[in-house]
């Protein structure tokens, strides 16, 4: 018996499927083109980001760019200004994202001042991060310089910190307290009267409480106890030597420094009252009879193993000019799971982790 034979179906799918495509493509492909040619009736609907667009799509002619802003700028849909900036910056060089942006937020004395110079890569590069803040351009310019070696995307970052600036100087209340990814550092503190409302005590098998009672908020006792819990089953034994400060508690040790070895002094090794992490009762002191440091197995093992408890090595060596603290080995503080692993994994500080995720949501 003979045996059919049978139809190319896959064939007949891609041909079909093909033109399924092209049903739909076609009509946008005709209809930007005929946007562009024949404006009159497209007009009234026509921004100048649709020029930029033009400008930088082979479809079209640079002629036919012109001729397009010309009729606009007739139409009253552009102005003179923007025609001519659209072409200096075009010819200067200047991306289609930058142009946008240019013409979108610098005043006019700002794009001149940009088209009196060469193409300026660091500003194109600049406009693309997140961060980025055009009243805080200058001072990026300006970090950048004095800090030559560091990424333009970092520049960018420790400029929103405010790390351009003194320690303690152009200061922000932290407005949220109560979460647990709040910043407190040497720009952001806590109001004076602030206390957490969820502060448990500690028990004498986590906390030294011979001196006096040592609390931590109810979340970051709960993943501490866990994290100790964990390291004693491999031998490894530690315990909050201090945990929640109030304020006064935080004056009266910052005070006491000062009145031995000067303000100075005091402010490289203690911060100021507001400003510690102490009184968020998220961040705590680890001791073994020492306090835990570098080449200890406890601080090796806390090291290694914090973050799956949502803690993290606040003040990592080499990190000061981004934390403004020295090294802590043995203070640690709760920031929740996700951001620890995160700080763990990237190895950055929390300060950067918090501008970038966590400020940026408000
Ligand atoms: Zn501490």
């Amino acid at each position: 018996m003979k045996k059919r034979k049978r139809p190319n179906y896959a064939l007949r799918r891609k041909v079909a499927v093909f033109i399924l495509i092209m049903i739909v493509l076609l009509p946008i492909i005709i209809i930007n083109r005929v946007k562009i040619l024949n404006l009159h009736a497209y007009v009234p609907y026509m921004k100048y980001s649709k020029v930029v667009d033009a400008l930088f799509e082979s479809d079209y002619s640079k002629d036919e760019v012109v001729n397009l802003m010309e009729y606009l700028k007739n139409n009253e849909k552009i102005t003179e200004d923007t025609q001519n900036y659209i072409l200096k910056l075009h010819s200067k060089g200047y991306n289609k994202n930058t142009i946008n942006f240019v013409l979108k937020n610098l005043e006019k004395k700002e794009i001149t001042s940009l088209l009196s110079k060469s193409h300026d890569k660091d500003f194109e590069k600049y406009i693309t991060f997140d961060l980025f803040n055009y009243n805080h351009y200058k001072r990026y310019v300006e970090f950048q310089e004095e800090h030559d070696s560091l990424k333009l995307k970092d520049v960018v970052t420790r400029v929103e910190l405010n790390l351009d600036k003194d320690y303690y100087e152009d200061t922000k209340k932290e407005k949220n307290p109560n979460s647990i990814t709040c910043l407190v550092n040497k720009y952001r503190y806590l109001d004076e009267k602030y206390i957490p409302d969820d502060l448990v005590d500690m028990d004498n098998a986590y906390a030294n409480n011979s001196d006096n009672q040592k609390r931590l908020r109810k979340e970051a006792y709960n993943w501490f106890t866990k994290m100790v819990d964990d390291a004693n089953k491999v031998g490894i034994k530690f315990y909050a030597e201090s945990a929640f400060r109030t304020y006064d508690y935080q004056e009266t040790i910052y005070n006491s420094y000062v009145n031995a070895m000067g303000k100075i002094k005091t402010d490289e090794i203690a911060a100021r009252p507001g400003y510690s992490e102490h009184q968020t009762g998220l961040a705590v002191d680890l001791a073994n009879i020492w306090t835990l440091s570098e080449g200890m197995e406890e601080y090796e093992w806390v090291k290694k193993n914090a973050h799956k408890y949502g803690y993290i090595i606040r003040y990592e060596k080499d990190k000061e000019d981004v934390t403004g603290f020295g090294a802590e080995t043995w203070h640690i503080r709760y920031v929740g799971k996700k951001a620890a692993n995160y700080i763990y994994k990237n190895n950055i500080t929390f300060d950067e982790y918090y501008i970038n995720f966590i400020d940026k949501k408000k």
